[in-house]
């Protein structure tokens, strides 16, 4: 419990961290800033092959306004607009938009349970989440590698809830889990802070996985990590199951009573 309030009061302090970015940002603006510079220099002597400048500039310009997005949309916290999901369409629906993000070179297998339960959550944010952990997957099989996402009901019980400060019941699970480099301890251990990353400038912003466990959290569910260096990592996303169908087509229950006399 301590370990989600400490990681609870890092997310509030999200909105006013600026220093982390303004590196990554300053790089980016220097790239652009020195691409104009030798692109006025060759301008002026007549040179007419400068494409390759403005290419570099525009590159560094798209990066730039690609964090200043994901840092939008991450610090606005947008009030969730849960539905009813069935998490396994969810992922079917998801194949072309998962190959696109990943590649070819990545095989994507999806295992999903007959009879799973629903949720209740915000479907863009949970797709969100899914594309951050196959993002990341994808970052950690440099040479290829296979990702298999994976459904189940899922019951924790009391001792895992209280090992892992959560609430124990029935949730629907979906795990992420690659072959790539795993992660150490000390990376695990930062894993969801936000702005951590281990990734090149300009290449990880640090914010998928703070945006899992926000939207997770935020959803009443829960966020597991496991990984292994050098044999890949898994993460399973553990959101609440949804009853309110299940009531409405329930057979109506008899109550007895012992007859009198
Ligand atoms: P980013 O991907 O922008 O670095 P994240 O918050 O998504 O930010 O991840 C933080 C760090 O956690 C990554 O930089 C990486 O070191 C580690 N990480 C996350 N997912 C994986 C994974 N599937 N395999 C290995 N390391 C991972």
């Amino acid at each position: 419990a301590e370990e989600e309030l400490r990681q609870a009061q890092k997310m509030e302090a999200v909105g006013q961290l600026t220093g982390g970015i303004a590196h990554d940002f300053n790089n980016m603006l220097a790239v652009i800033l020195g691409g104009l510079n030798l692109l006025e220099r060759r301008l002026k002597r007549g040179e007419t092959d400068v494409e390759r400048y403005i290419e570099a500039a525009r590159d560094s310009a798209n990066k730039a306004a690609a964090l200043t997005h994901r840092l939008l949309a991450f610090s606005r916290r947008q009030p969730l607009s849960p539905e009813v999901i069935d998490p396994n369409r969810m992922v079917a629906g998801m194949s072309e938009i998962l190959t696109r993000t990943i590649g070819e070179q990545i095989v994507v297998e999806t295992v999903l349970a007959a009879g799973l339960w629903k949720t209740h959550a915000d479907a863009v944010q949970l797709e969100q989440a899914v594309l951050n952990l196959a993002v990341n997957a994808r970052d950690a099989m440099a040479e290829g590698g296979q990702l298999t996402i994976e459904t189940a009901n899922a019951h924790l019980d009391d001792a895992y809830a209280q090992e892992n400060a959560t609430k124990p019941g029935q949730y629907v699970l979906i795990a992420l889990t690659d072959t790539g480099s795993g992660m150490s301890e000390e990376v695990l251990a930062k894993a969801f802070d936000p702005f951590f990353t281990t990734k090149a400038v300009g290449k990880g912003t640090g914010l998928g996985l703070s945006q899992v466990f926000g939207f997770v959290r935020q959803s009443g569910g829960h966020v597991k990590i496991y990984s292994e260096i050098g044999q890949g990592t898994t993460i399973k996303i553990y959101l609440p199951r949804y009853y309110g169908e299940e009531t409405a087509n329930r057979p109506s229950t008899v109550t007895e009573t012992a007859p009198r006399g």
